[in-house]
């Protein structure tokens, strides 16, 4: 007995992903979190084994969202006319084992690689840290572009954790969220708060904040903070 085909993906909502995931590409470029093709974006197509990427070496202000690349959760691309980014596979790893995230994002953006280059995790220093975060943000391993090993360090860091970032070993950042626009905001965040934890250490040792602190904080921000309908930080 063979299984049942997945439902296929409704295209007007196809259509709408790949509009939004090229818009959110132009905020890795505000938020100066990318440079040349660096940096990609993706959103999972919701009730469809799919999702949707960026396509791979094309400068940012000649992406289109007809230019935008959908795939299977294997990483296969399924609908479009380019290459998909060359962190497909990432993506689809973590589409596939963590099935409450429908946006993946990926950037080398300066502060957080500079932690990630000593293989450092940011310390939970910062209210907004713990408001975002609720805890460090986490290394994961060195792994090479190729097979699953990326994205199976980004599933074996952050399941578990509390962060929808983790920074990859001497390699940069992913993060996560509920939708793609929830996982853009993470790696907003996360560097923000990179580099502000960076020039604290400048000057000194920035002051850890207490467990239960931290926890009430994430646990207010998670719930209360904001309008209602908004997406918390892993949006799950
Ligand atoms: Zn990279």
């Amino acid at each position: 007995m063979s299984s049942s085909p997945p439902p296929a993906a409704d295209p007007a909502v196809v259509a709408s992903l790949r509009r939004q995931v090229c818009d959110l590409h132009q905020d890795l470029v505000r938020y100066q979190l990318v440079v040349w093709t660096a940096g990609n974006v993706s959103a999972r197509v919701p009730g469809a084994d799919l999702f949707v990427i960026k396509p791979s070496g094309v400068d940012y202000d000649r992406l289109t969202p007809g230019a935008m690349i959908v795939c299977d959760l294997d990483g296969t691309v399924v609908d479009g006319e380019l290459s998909p980014s060359s962190d497909t596979a990432a993506h689809a790893y973590v589409y596939r084992h963590l099935p409450d995230v429908g946006g993946v994002v990926h950037t080398h953006s300066t502060y957080a690689s500079a932690w990630a280059a000593r293989g450092e995790p940011v310390p939970c220093v910062l209210t907004a840290m713990a408001d975002e975060f609720g805890a460090e943000i986490p290394v994961g391993p060195f792994a090479l572009i190729g097979d699953d090993s990326i994205g199976r360090g980004i599933v074996e860091t952050l399941k578990g954790h509390r962060s929808p970032a983790v920074l990859m070993q001497s390699h940069g950042v992913f993060t996560i969220g509920g939708d793609a626009r929830a996982a853009v905001k993470a790696a907003v965040m996360c560097e923000d708060v990179a580099r502000t934890v960076h020039i604290s250490r400048q000057l000194g040792e920035p002051l850890p904040i207490d467990r239960s602190a931290i926890d009430r904080l994430h646990d207010r921000y998670r719930h209360v903070y904001g309008q209602p309908g908004q997406s918390t930080p892993r949006g799950v």
